[in-house]
């Protein structure tokens, strides 16, 4: 399709030296992962401070060459944003170039000036991102993803051209998300995987998305943790004949019993990875169901609320993260807003890299119930995707408040811009578009409320029994 696009051989090259090296410091043990992560932390600091303008005055006093980290103040996503230009460290990238990239949704999965992918995330903490991912941080996810998912590895080498192999996305599309991002490239750089992958639409009504992955017969599914659930749901119930060999989960929590839930549904296995679209597979789950945090090249510090390191065992309040890789758009204690609990145990697997275990975006399945009688399960992602594309509005919650009744807040200011009508509109225009007529939808202007915990707003909720 577009391969040409990107440059293929660079891409190998770096790919097949990132992956000898992530398999090596698999079987180096802890100190050797512990001099790889200083030698290539000192690297970054010093990169940092000399190319990107917004860390050299933030960082000021520290700005020397003794720089250490827990001494480096953290920085939020807002900030970096209002400060973008000044932020990256390569001249020709800029935000008023990023963004008419990321206008063109015909250019998903493409290079911006020939060389950088380009995610953008609405986020969790409700402020739209633009994250500039470079070939080094790019050669690093692909060789993380071949190397260390244990439990899938086999199923999820997509670089082998197993015949009889199919694999099946189904991500928000629409825009430059990081899911169908990053699937796009892979596509663009294997003819084989381009032949064999496709993605599906999570904003599909649930009924057709089933029908369609029956048309493709995936061996290997790939979605948020909600996506699978409903799936599950859906095969227990006898309407959907899928049997995969394998099934892959991102982005959202999956609960232990959720996910007992999906492999009895579908008798296969489940794993996953933990990432994000600042760092596409932070942590990655072995064959005994644990993440284990790739800190050969991504950092996280779990701290309080007031900045404090939290020890191990302890669940954090949000948790700082040091992307060891990209040097475009450094990630210099760059607070992601997960709740995250560092395991002080180690795992039976015997993997060198530590545990993790993550409480961030718990959106929930909503079971809604229309005119006539008519129920569907609607995806937290589908919806909150489909408002955010129609109004450009990230700061709102739905709550669903009775089976036929959705309450959404707008935060006051947007509110009185209009948005308040705008995201009304765009909630009945998802609702009809899953056969959802006649549900009644309130909006109202509040604040919009941050998990206590993990200082994450959760977009979509239930109050009321009747839920899926
Ligand atoms: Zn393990």
């Amino acid at each position: 399709m577009h391969a040409a696009d990107w440059p293929f051989l660079d891409a190998m090259w770096r790919w097949s030296a990132f992956a000898g090296d992530a398999a090596l410091a698999q079987g180096a043990g802890r100190e050797a992962i512990a001099r790889l992560r200083e030698a290539r932390l000192a690297r970054l600091l010093d990169w940092t401070g000399r190319h990107s303008a917004f860390y050299r005055e933030r960082w000021g006093r520290h700005g020397g060459h003794e720089r250490h980290l827990a001494a480096l103040p953290a920085v939020r996503k807002a900030e970096l944003m209002a400060r973008f230009d000044d932020w990256v460290t390569d001249p020709a990238v800029t935000r008023a170039g990023v963004e008419a990239f990321v206008a063109d949704a015909s250019r998903v999965g493409r290079p911006y000036l020939g060389r950088y992918a380009v995610f953008s995330s609405s986020g969790t903490t409700g402020v739209p991102g633009l994250l500039v991912h470079d070939a080094d941080a790019l050669a690093v996810y692909d060789a993380l993803g071949a190397t260390r998912l244990g439990a899938l590895a086999p199923a999820w080498n997509w670089r082998l051209p197993l015949s009889g192999m199919r694999f099946a996305l189904v991500a928000a599309t629409g825009g430059h998300f990081a899911g169908v991002a990053e699937w796009e490239r892979l596509r663009a750089l294997n003819p084989w995987f381009h032949a064999n992958a496709r993605v599906f639409p999570v904003g599909l009504p649930l009924t057709e998305l089933c029908a369609r992955l029956e048309d493709f017969r995936p061996t290997v599914v790939a979605s948020y943790a909600t996506v699978l659930r409903a799936l599950a749901g859906e095969k227990e119930a006898g309407r959907l004949a899928l049997a995969p060999q394998a099934l892959w989960y991102g982005g959202e929590w999956l609960a232990p019993g959720a996910r007992r839930h999906v492999e009895r549904a579908f008798g296969c296995r489940v794993a996953g990875d933990y990432g994000a679209s600042e760092f596409l597979n932070i942590a990655c789950e072995c064959g005994h169901g644990a993440l284990h945090l790739n800190d050969d090249w991504v950092i996280l510090e779990p701290v309080d609320e007031r900045g404090r390191a939290v020890p191990p065992d302890e669940p954090s309040c949000t948790v700082l993260l040091t992307h060891l890789a990209n040097r475009v758009q450094p990630l210099v204690r760059y607070e992601l807003g997960d709740s995250v609990t560092l395991a002080s145990r180690p795992c039976p697997c015997g993997s060198p890299f530590p545990v993790i275990r993550v409480d961030g975006r718990r959106d929930e399945l909503l079971r809604v119930r229309g005119a006539g009688g008519r129920e569907a399960t609607i995806l937290p992602m589908a919806l909150t995707t489909a408002i955010e594309e129609a109004t450009g509005e990230h700061r709102f919650q739905v709550v669903q408040a009775g089976s036929g009744e959705l309450r959404a807040r707008v935060e006051p200011e947007a509110h009185g811009r209009g948005a308040g009508a705008r995201v009304k509109a765009a909630l009945v225009a998802f609702l009809a578009s899953q056969g959802l007529a006649g549900v009644r939808v309130r909006v109202e202007a509040g604040p919009v409320r941050a998990n206590p915990a993990s200082g994450k707003f959760r977009q979509v909720w239930r109050e009321a029994p009747g839920g899926a």
